[in-house]
């Protein structure tokens, strides 16, 4: 299907908004009812899009929670493993902090050592 200009007559194709002979505008209903359709079509995409960044967004919050909540996991065990108590000699209790109660020359050791010779956790520090 096509038109005439309506201006200078040129045959022009259905879906010209203007002329391709003398750039006169077609305001035509068909050119209308397209805009219309357009504008009515065009949210739908906006959603679409906008729900497609949703999924996306969901997926790499969903993978980056799962990644923080693998390395919080391995901090935690790593710091199980490697952590350091301080004990004083007089005391059997071992501190997380070796400023903690006035130790005299504390004795840095793992927490793993402090446990297996019976020293108890600090209630102040620990
Ligand atoms: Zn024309
Ligand atoms: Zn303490």
């Amino acid at each position: 299907m096509s038109f005439k200009c309506r201006k200078c007559g040129t045959e022009l194709p259905d879906e010209a908004a203007y002329c391709t002979s003398c750039g006169e505008k077609q305001d035509r209903e068909s050119i209308i009812s397209k805009l219309t359709n357009w504008a009515t079509f065009k949210p739908k995409q906006v959603i679409g899009a906008f729900a497609a960044l949703l999924v996306v967004g969901a997926s790499v919050l969903t993978v980056s929670n799962a990644q923080s909540a693998a390395s919080v996991t391995d901090s935690k065990t790593a710091a199980n493993q490697e952590e350091e108590v301080w004990i004083a000699e007089d005391s059997d209790v071992y501190h997380s902090d070796p400023d903690c109660s006035d130790m005299e020359d504390p004795e840095q050791i793992t927490l793993e050592q402090a446990e297996k010779d019976g020293y108890k956790p600090c209630k102040k520090c620990h």
